[in-house]
């Protein structure tokens, strides 16, 4: 007894002594203090070691013995927690300096129960429920130890090309920011310390979805002013919303690489945000440099990066190999680094890494109840309805017997779950056929058809079998679109119709007269106007993940009615690429009279506008758009005043009834136009919205206020002002004219 209590006290002192002699280890002062008592310690070798990341291979001598002698900061794509603890105790207890490592991953979209990819997740709009989302993927995720996700993906994505627009929150720099937002406040949660909650990572900054021809990594060019006011401003949302990490993007931008882009970084990032957390490279993007052809070598590409502002280097080793020359030679300045170090020290402290004993409990081995019910309330409300001819939806249990399920789609976990899944596990899907089978399996006749070997399969043997499942049922549900390597990174697609033998296979059920549901999981908008009339319904269901299955069955029996709207324009065709509903007016903008071409290339133009003489110049469906299986009526859009000044508040209220026979969820939109300004300003603009439900009947006033804030944009000076002149106020259900009801406003300066 005696001898413990000895060892207790000696362990108290120990402690004590430790904590006085080194601030930087009392959780009791002040982070920014312990961050500069941390610094004067370090040697510049040890600094250059947290500026780097590595990729976790495995666990060798070799990789303790780098975190023991401090050469590393961070580890990505360590995926044991044994392994996890092993390389934080090498470098808490066997470093000299006892700094811990961040580990990071790709958390994209849920951890193990994953939700909706982050376009279905935008297509919510939903931002509390995407916040929900989040924290269980933060909370999943800080069982196995990570600190870190390489998340949300913020860049505005145009192009459905471009397979990377899977992971993005849209085309809207307001939607997308907004939902990014709520993802940042979902991992980061009030207070980074929390057991539950991770360092998030907006990316990936700046321009990368502009990608030219929507192909992965290629060259973007993207004019100052448009930059500040689409591709900036999800990531000014972002850091506003206090996040900790930024990700420096692949691309070259206007000529210069991004990871090594001052002006963007430097000037724009910290001087004019204060952004005081950390930015990492993408993977190797440093030494990419040299191939973008703005490097000589691993020696320039280092200090350009580390000069524009990159505080850690990941998976390339230009740092490690020549910042001390480089600091040694007074071309980096030292205080420089200490302020690029600073930023992954800041960081490190909030996670509370320094304070907090290693996590060593038990992963839970199975989803929690409650983090499988968000991920099906996210799928729910993703699920966007395109068409639904003659109310064909929702199913009747009453007035059907039986059902056919068909596809490649309709029984594929691991498609089901979309790109970037890095730790779900496909056996805890629950795909649609099981959802529909388990839930009316007793009292319909459900067959089962898969029609195709998979999704991009172009054999038809399988058509006869599924035909036969059809015609012996009383209504098809069709399950149709891409497996989840059609998207994500690198998984770029210049035809965006429904691949393999899918359209043929419409084509032939469609003859059978059956009332046919036609359900797309995709990571993109695809075009597929040659089939639209060949089926009743349209659900589009993007990847939904883990519990898509359910989410879709709710949908298909009424359970729920769609609520999800399109958080980027679908095109009719790729020619028509870029296509956003937020564009410039042009000189000569199209008019309806020129829509309706659709036929071949007629010789005689309808007069000179902006518009293409093979296919309408419209979208095939509009941002923001999704049918419910209820009915809205908009009306009373009111104003408080029409004149406004710089000073006032715009109140907008809008009354909205349901005036179907369900209870329903709408996302009221709120869009403005500036007429005219010292530079031409988009058609339209998304500012607000609000989902709300409604019974059947039930009226709501909907209210918005709107600040001079919300008119500003980067004016012909480059400055960030609001200009007096006259507006038009949109509201409605989508970004279509025919949707909204419209206002004017004057903005006077006094
Ligand atoms: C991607 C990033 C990702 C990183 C780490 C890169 O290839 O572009 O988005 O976070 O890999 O996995």
């Amino acid at each position: 007894m005696k001898t413990q209590k000895l060892l207790l006290l000696i362990f108290f002192l120990n402690t004590t002594y430790l904590i006085f002699s080194q601030p930087y280890k009392n959780p009791n002062i002040n982070i920014e203090k312990r961050i500069n008592d941390l610094l004067s310690r370090m040697t510049l070798k040890e600094k250059i070691g947290q500026m780097q990341q590595y990729n976790f291979w495995k666990l060798d001598d070799a990789t303790l013995k780098k975190v023991t002698e401090g050469k590393v900061g961070s580890f990505l794509n360590a995926s044991n927690k044994k392994d996890k603890i092993k390389l934080q105790k090498a470098a808490i207890e066997k470093s000299r300096l006892g700094i811990p490592l961040i580990f990071g991953r790709d958390v994209i979209h849920g951890y193990k129960t994953i939700l909706p990819i982050p376009l279905g997740e935008a297509a919510t709009w939903n931002p509390e429920l995407v916040k929900k989302g989040a924290e269980i993927a933060a909370q999943e995720a800080t069982e196995n130890n990570i600190n870190w996700t390489f998340a949300p993906m913020i860049d505005i994505a145009r192009d459905p090309r471009w397979g990377r627009i899977a992971e993005s929150c849209g085309e809207d720099p307001f939607l997308a920011g907004t939902i990014g937002a709520a993802m940042i406040k979902g991992f980061q949660g009030n207070n980074l310390n929390d057991n539950s909650t991770i360092a998030a990572c907006a990316k990936h900054y700046v321009g990368y979805g502009a990608a030219e021809g929507g192909r992965d990594y290629n060259t973007t060019l993207i004019p100052e002013r448009e930059l500040r006011n689409v591709y900036l401003k999800t990531f000014q949302t972002a850091v506003n919303s206090g996040v900790a990490t930024l990700m420096s993007a692949f691309n070259d931008l206007n000529g210069v690489p991004a990871s090594g882009n001052k002006f963007t970084l430097k000037k724009i990032l910290r001087n004019e945000w204060n952004f005081n957390g950390f930015v990492v490279s993408d993977w190797e993007a440093i030494s990419e440099m040299i191939k973008h052809g703005f490097a000589k070598d691993g020696n320039e590409a280092a200090f350009k990066a580390v000069d524009a502002g990159v505080n850690m280097e990941m998976v390339s080793e230009n740092y490690a190999n020549y910042l001390e020359k480089l600091i040694n030679s007074h071309k980096v300045n030292g205080r420089w680094i200490d302020t690029l170090v600073a930023g992954i020290l800041r960081i490190k402290f909030k996670l509370g890494l320094f304070d907090t004993p290693i996590n060593s409990k038990p992963v839970s081995e199975f989803l929690p109840a409650q983090n499988k019910q968000i991920a099906k309330s996210i799928a729910t409300e993703s699920i966007v309805m395109l068409q639904n001819k003659n109310n064909t939806l929702p199913l009747k249990v009453s007035e059907i017997n039986s059902l056919a399920v068909i596809g490649p789609l309709a029984n594929s976990p691991k498609a089901q779950m979309g790109t970037w899944t890095l730790d779900g596990n496909p056996k805890d899907v629950i795909t649609p056929l099981n959802a529909i089978k388990s839930e009316y399996g007793k009292k319909l006749k459900i067959y089962y058809s898969k029609a195709m070997e998979s999704p991009r399969s172009t054999n038809k043997k399988l058509f006869k079998k599924a035909i036969q499942t059809a015609k012996k049922s009383d209504a098809v549900l069709l399950f149709l679109g891409e497996d989840e390597e059609l998207s994500g990174e690198t998984h770029c697609r210049a035809f965006l119709n429904l691949p393999g033998a899918q359209e043929n296979l419409i084509i032939k059920l469609s003859k059978l007269n059956k009332p046919l549901i036609l359900i797309i999981m995709a990571g993109r908008p695809l075009t597929f106007g040659n089939i639209t009339n060949k089926v009743n319904s349209i659900l589009y269901a993007w990847h939904p993940g883990t519990m898509g299955g359910e989410a879709i069955s709710d949908i298909i029996f009424g359970k729920t009615s769609p609520s999800g709207k399109l958080p980027v324009t679908f095109p009719r065709t790729v020619g028509q690429i870029p296509l956003y509903y937020n564009h410039k007016n042009t000189g000569r903008p199209p008019s309806p009279n020129q829509l309706g071409r659709v036929l071949g290339t007629p010789v005689n133009p309808k007069g000179y506008a902006s518009y293409y003489l093979d296919v309408d110049y419209t979208p095939a469906y509009y941002f923001g758009y999704g049918e419910s299986y209820s009915s809205f009526n908009y009306s009373d859009l009111t104003l408080s005043k029409k004149i406004i000044d710089f000073n006032d508040t715009l109140k907008v209220s809008v009354i909205v009834k349901n005036t179907g026979k369900y209870k329903a969820k709408e996302t009221i939109q709120l869009y403005i136009r500036d007429l005219y300004a010292s530079v031409t300003r988009p058609v339209k603009e998304l500012k607000r919205f609000k989902k709300a439900e409604f019974i059947p009947g039930e009226t709501k006033t909907i209210h918005f206020k709107l600040t001079v804030d919300d008119f500003k944009f980067y004016d012909i000076n480059m400055k960030y002002n609001a200009e007096p002149g006259d507006f038009v106020l949109f509201v409605g259900s989508s970004a279509n004219d025919k949707d909204l009801l419209k206002s004017n406003f004057t903005l006077t300066k006094y």
